[in-house]
């Protein structure tokens, strides 16, 4: 990934919309952030990773929304969204055309003592995602947690928090063990998605996803690829999904907004067999305009 530029926002902004007065882009090797923000010294804050194809970001209406969700999750003040979709659609003009690209959205509760958050927004070049065409292997590994989790709002199921610290430990787990990602299992046994994406399968002519309600984020890629299968025929479900019929499943994938479909090759050391869709899924997707 190679940052191509970086805007800071002004929190204080509100309905105006005028870029040129709340959004500042920054030279992207100079330090911004204040060694007392909450973001970096707690984690407390949430982001968005947004693709881009030929200088539009996608989904962004799906991923603004989610921004504003996780951060009234958190108490964070809502952030003028209006103001974040001018200056994405600004950064994501500084990707070339016909490369893929991502934004990253970060909107933390700002430094210690002060009541305002902190924005920023990086537009970003990304490298060939091999994993899409080769596939992924992945182990499952128990979240430690019950899927009662989710009645718990301090445990902010559901919200894209910047605590990402257990699920990078995850993926390092998956590694030792001879993988490249992750499916996490929650303790009362039900499927409920991987460190940085969501969980599809394939059942016959079903497509099935975990049920958000059990406490993952809502994804937005797994959303579009909802659509991709249905404008085909196949049927679309959220639903529970116990851990021991992932292996009865005719395919699985792992989506994302970036690497978007990566097919599962083996799952917990067994080999799988790729749904032949999953080219033409990633095909729709990356072609997405919006
Ligand atoms: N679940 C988690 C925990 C994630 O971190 C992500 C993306 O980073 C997803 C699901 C997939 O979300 P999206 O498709 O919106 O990128």
């Amino acid at each position: 990934m190679t940052v191509v530029a970086v805007y800071v926002l002004d929190s204080r902004a509100r309905g105006a919309g005028s870029l040129d007065e709340s959004v500042r882009e920054v030279d992207p090797r100079m330090p911004v952030l204040s060694v007392l923000d909450a973001g970096a010294t707690r984690g407390d804050g949430v982001f968005e990773t947004v693709g881009v194809m030929d200088g539009r970001p996608q989904s962004l209406e799906a991923h603004l929304e989610r921004l504003a969700r996780s951060a009234a999750l958190l108490d964070i003040p809502a952030p003028d969204l209006e103001l974040w979709r001018l200056a994405s659609m600004t950064a994501a003009q500084r990707v070339p055309n016909g490369v893929q690209g991502a934004l990253k959205l970060v909107l933390t509760r700002g430094s210690e003592g002060s009541d305002e958050p902190t924005g920023w927004l990086a537009a970003s070049v990304v490298g060939d995602q091999a994993e899409r065409r080769d596939g992924i292997r992945v182990v499952t590994l128990d979240r430690g947690l019950s899927t009662a989790a989710a009645q718990l709002p301090w445990l902010l199921a559901g919200a894209k928090t910047l605590s990402y610290a257990v699920n990078m430990a995850a993926l390092r787990e998956a590694r030792r063990r001879g993988a490249d990602d992750v499916v996490f299992v929650s303790s009362d046994g039900f499927v409920l998605e991987g460190p940085t994406s969501s969980v599809v399968a394939r059942f016959g002519d079903r497509i099935v996803t975990p049920d958000p309600g059990i406490g993952i984020l809502a994804g937005t890629s797994q959303s579009s690829a909802f659509e991709f299968f249905s404008n085909r025929g196949l049927a679309t479900e959220y639903s529970r999904l116990r851990a021991e019929q992932l292996p009865a499943s005719d395919a699985l994938c792992l989506v994302s907004s970036v690497r978007l479909a990566a097919p599962v090759v083996s799952l917990d050391g067994a080999p799988r067999t790729v749904d032949p869709l999953t080219e033409p899924l990633n095909d729709w997707l990356l072609g997405r305009r919006e």
